[in-house]
C-alpha cells in the first residue's frame, strides 16, 4: 500500500498481493486489513457512493480525487480553507470531506481519447 501511494480498494489490494503471494484469498486480505487497522498502520477511507478504500495512516489532513474513468482514488494534498464560514450562525464545524472527480493523468492523456481526435478534419 505504501508502494501504491494512493488509497486502494480491497480488490486492488488482492490483485497486487496475488502478484507476490500466489493463491492468496480475499479472506486473508480482509484479516490483514483489520489487523493493520487495529495497529493503527492503515485507515479506512469512506467516500460517498464508493466501496471502501484503505490507505496508510496519513500524516496530515488531505483530500481525495476519484477518476471517473478508471475508478482509482488518488490523494490530493492541501485544503482549500477553513470552511466554518459556510455555516449559519450558531453551528459548529467538526470536520469536512472533499471528493474531487475527474480524469486521472493516465485516462486524460491515454489512448482512449485519441481516436476521436484523429477523425476531426478527415474529409474528401
Ligand atoms: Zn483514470
Ligand atoms: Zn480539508
Amino acid at each position: 500500500m505504501a508502494d501504491a501511494a494512493r488509497p486502494l480498494s480491497v480488490s486492488e489490494i488482492l490483485e497486487l498481493a496475488q502478484g507476490k503471494v500466489a493463491g492468496l484469498g480475499i479472506a486473508t486480505v480482509y484479516r490483514n486489513l483489520k489487523a493493520l487497522q487495529a495497529e493503527g498502520q492503515i485507515v479506512r477511507v469512506d467516500l460517498p457512493g464508493l466501496s471502501a478504500r484503505w490507505e496508510v495512516t496519513p500524516e496530515c489532513h488531505h483530500h481525495h480525487f476519484l477518476c471517473t474513468n478508471c475508478d482509482r482514488v488518488f490523494e490530493v494534498h492541501g485544503c482549500p480553507a477553513d470552511m466554518s464560514g459556510l455555516l449559519p450562525g450558531g453551528y459548529a464545524l467538526e470536520e469536512h470531506d472533499i471528493l474531487l472527480r475527474g480524469r486521472c493523468v493516465d485516462c486524460n492523456e491515454g489512448p482512449k481519447l485519441r481516436p476521436a481526435r484523429k477523425r476531426v478534419g478527415h474529409s474528401h
